[in-house]
């Protein structure tokens, strides 16, 4: 069955209105900054993972202006509804409304930089915006720039959070979630850590591979979604992963990774992998590898490309952690992988309940 992009319900696709790639291209913050700020009578609010936090090195390569407000971003846990709101108030104790808000680190600061921005200029709670086109004002302009490449945060028109009172994990999915401008500079990969650069990069490569493998497909999304798959294998299997050259192709496929998912969905890994992380806590992009790992019957060939990456760059994933699964825990992970009914309708049809009953979910639970 192929469909065409409007059966996606996705009418009219917007992708981020501006970027700039290139290594350095870091040095085109301020300026871009000051434009901002001299049509406003307020400052920027700069969101920075942690991590980054005494990396001094990196904070010089930023060169922010004295006057721009800093807030450094938690990403110990993954984002949460409550943290959300948490940041809201802090950035409105320090300015009401910010001339813009700029979101620098991996996937989970880059979506609390959008939520936070959409959630300065519309009402209420960010729970309340979890789901399709509830935001109704636009946000404050929002700049984007990645120090990890993969999840495809940068391009998409979502920033996810978990609800941990509903045990949603859902995004804010909304046109005002895009950001306006993009710095996409492979320098500031340089220091990943090689494992999560492995499983972070992995995260443009599932999303390809499940769009690919899906019933709603276009044409767009389909090309997109074919470069990512080959530049996800050029870079994962050479013999420098994180090369300069590497890390700039890694970079481009998680920019077109986000723009493939714009116009398409995502299939079985994800909602397993959120399972993951809402049950256990796992992060997005190693819960993605170890539900990819038992998930091997649903996409054989694609299985088989993961394992000899995996080889190729002498990554191990976590083994044998379904052993600390009790009743309880296998209720939670298939209540939360089950009510990702899109992407399952996505990669399975109309019938997705009957092929995932509670015992084949639990069966692939607990080959992890
Ligand atoms: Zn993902």
């Amino acid at each position: 069955m192929k469909k065409n992009i409007l059966n996606t319900d996705i009418y009219n696709v917007k992708n981020p209105s501006r970027y700039i790639f290139g290594e350095g291209s870091i040095k085109h913050l301020e300026s871009i900054i000051d434009n901002i700020r001299s049509k406003s009578n307020s400052e920027a609010v700069v969101l920075i993972d942690e991590y980054f936090e005494k990396k001094d090195e990196f904070l010089k390569k930023i060169n922010l202006n004295q006057k721009d407000i800093i807030i450094f971003i938690s990403t110990q846990d993954e984002p949460t509804t409550e943290y959300v709101d948490q940041i809201v108030v802090d950035i409105k104790n320090k300015q009401q409304e910010p001339c813009a808000i700029i979101g620098i680190g991996g996937g989970s600061t880059l979506d609390i930089a959008k939520a936070t921005s959409n959630l300065l200029t519309n009402p209420g709670m960010a729970s309340d915006y979890q789901g399709w086109d509830l935001v109704k004002n636009e946000g404050i302009y929002k700049i984007g720039i990645p120090t990890l490449s993969g999840t495809g945060s940068e391009s998409t028109r979502t920033c996810v959070m978990t609800n941990k009172i509903s045990k949603l994990k859902l995004g804010m999915n909304s046109d005002y979630s895009i950001f306006d401008q993009l710095i996409l500079d492979p320098e500031l990969t340089r220091s990943v850590p090689r494992d999560q650069y492995f499983y972070s990069g992995m995260d443009s490569y599932i999303h390809c591979i499940e769009s690919l493998n899906g019933n709603y497909r276009n044409q767009i999304g389909d090309s997109y979604s074919e470069q990512v798959k080959s530049l996800c294998k050029s870079v994962f299997l050479s013999e420098d992963m994180q090369s300069d050259e590497n890390r700039a192709k890694l970079m481009v496929a998680s920019y077109l990774g986000g723009c493939a998912i714009a116009t398409s969905y995502v299939g079985l890994i994800h909602p397993f992998s959120a399972g993951l992380s809402v049950a256990l806590g796992y992060h997005h992009c190693i819960a993605n590898c170890i539900a990819f790992g038992a998930l091997d019957e649903f996409y054989p060939e694609e299985h088989r490309e993961f394992k000899e990456m995996l080889n190729k760059q002498n990554i191990s994933l976590p083994k044998n952690i379904s052993k600390q699964f009790n009743s309880d825990t296998l209720e939670e992970l298939y209540q939360s992988t089950i009510i990702h009914e899109k992407p399952l309708y996505n990669a399975l049809g109309h019938d997705f309940k009957d092929q995932l009953d509670r015992k084949k979910v639990d069966s692939i639970f607990k080959k992890m």
